[in-house]
């Protein structure tokens, strides 16, 4: 299967085996300063280089940047201004005639990964989340992926923590992502004292909480406070049996753990859900490819369009 993950600061790409297994990888940085065409041009050739000299390919699994059509894939991610209701889906069928593809939102496939062979493998109830620059995730329910009716499900980044909380991406006040995605932490951070004055991204604010920084120590917490606040929300709402976190933030580990734990045992308190668990994403870098091909290899568990 050729796997993509087309993203904001990189395009990255791999050959996924049916276990799951990325026997090769390339990747290159996402070009600023193009057009739409000049974007594609720079994807085809990167996956033009990938797929030399390899047999029958059985299928494209793509994981891209949100918001897009589903699944019809015109997607109009947010970093990448290029694209604007670019039809992903189409050309990726025009350039690999007679094969499956298949699109779906970046997040929604490291949960895909991370369910079919990451952290929640072999569960039911999953929740996958991505906390970086923004707080993405997918829902696994019965042991498929929800879709929901636009295919969207699996917007834990806008579960509201604090109806007086600041102003998010999206429109609204107090998201779990206004509060927890790495550059609104990394403001509340400077706005106590941290590196005032200095550009500064949430990794940077993980690498600092782990030296000791007091405000980079309370920063974690706040982020932690809030993930346990919505992970409770969502398990109660989906009777979750695993969450599996990655991304940079979670990086930053106990410091944004042992918050994050304490949060959702001080509101899931009903005995079902105090059953979750919390983990850290089992995949890494790769979750996204090797959920990509899962939209292939496994349609039946995890794509439920045509
Ligand atoms: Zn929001």
């Amino acid at each position: 299967m050729l796997a993509v993950d087309v993203g904001g600061t990189k395009l990255a790409a791999g050959v996924v085996d049916p276990d799951g297994r990325v026997v090769s990888y390339d990747r290159v940085a996402t070009p600023a300063d193009v057009d739409a065409e000049g974007l594609w041009r720079t994807l085809e050739a990167l996956l033009g280089k990938l797929t030399a000299g390899v047999g029958a390919l059985a299928g494209v699994g793509v994981g891209c940047g949100g918001p897009m059509t589903w699944p019809a894939a015109e997607v109009s991610p947010i970093n990448i201004p290029a694209w604007r209701g670019f039809p992903l889906r189409e050309r990726l069928r025009a350039a690999y005639p007679g094969l499956p593809v298949r699109v779906h939102n970046d997040a929604v496939c490291v949960a895909v990964g991370e369910h079919w062979r990451g952290a929640g493998r072999g569960r039911a109830d999953v929740l996958g989340m991505v906390v970086s620059t923004g707080v993405g995730g997918g829902l696994i329910s019965g042991g498929r992926l929800v879709d929901g009716a636009s295919g969207n499900a699996g917007h834990i980044g806008h579960v509201v923590v604090d109806p007086d909380g600041p102003p998010c991406g999206c429109g609204g006040y107090g998201c779990l992502e206004a509060v927890a995605r790495g550059p609104g932490l990394a403001a509340w951070a400077q706005e106590q004292g941290w590196r005032t004055g200095l550009p500064a991204t949430g990794v940077e604010l993980a690498d600092d909480a782990r030296r000791g920084h007091p405000v980079a120590v309370a920063a974690m917490r706040r982020a932690g406070r809030a993930l346990g606040v919505a992970i409770a929300s969502a398990t109660h709402l989906c009777d979750l049996e695993v969450v599996a976190i990655g991304g940079g933030l979670s990086q930053a580990g106990a410091l944004l753990f042992d918050p994050l734990e304490e949060a959702l045992r001080r509101h899931a308190r009903m005995e079902f859900a105090r059953r979750v668990s919390v983990v850290p994403a089992a995949l890494g870098q790769t979750a996204g490819l090797v959920g990509a091909a899962a939209l292939v290899y496994e349609g039946g568990r995890y794509w439920s369009a045509g």
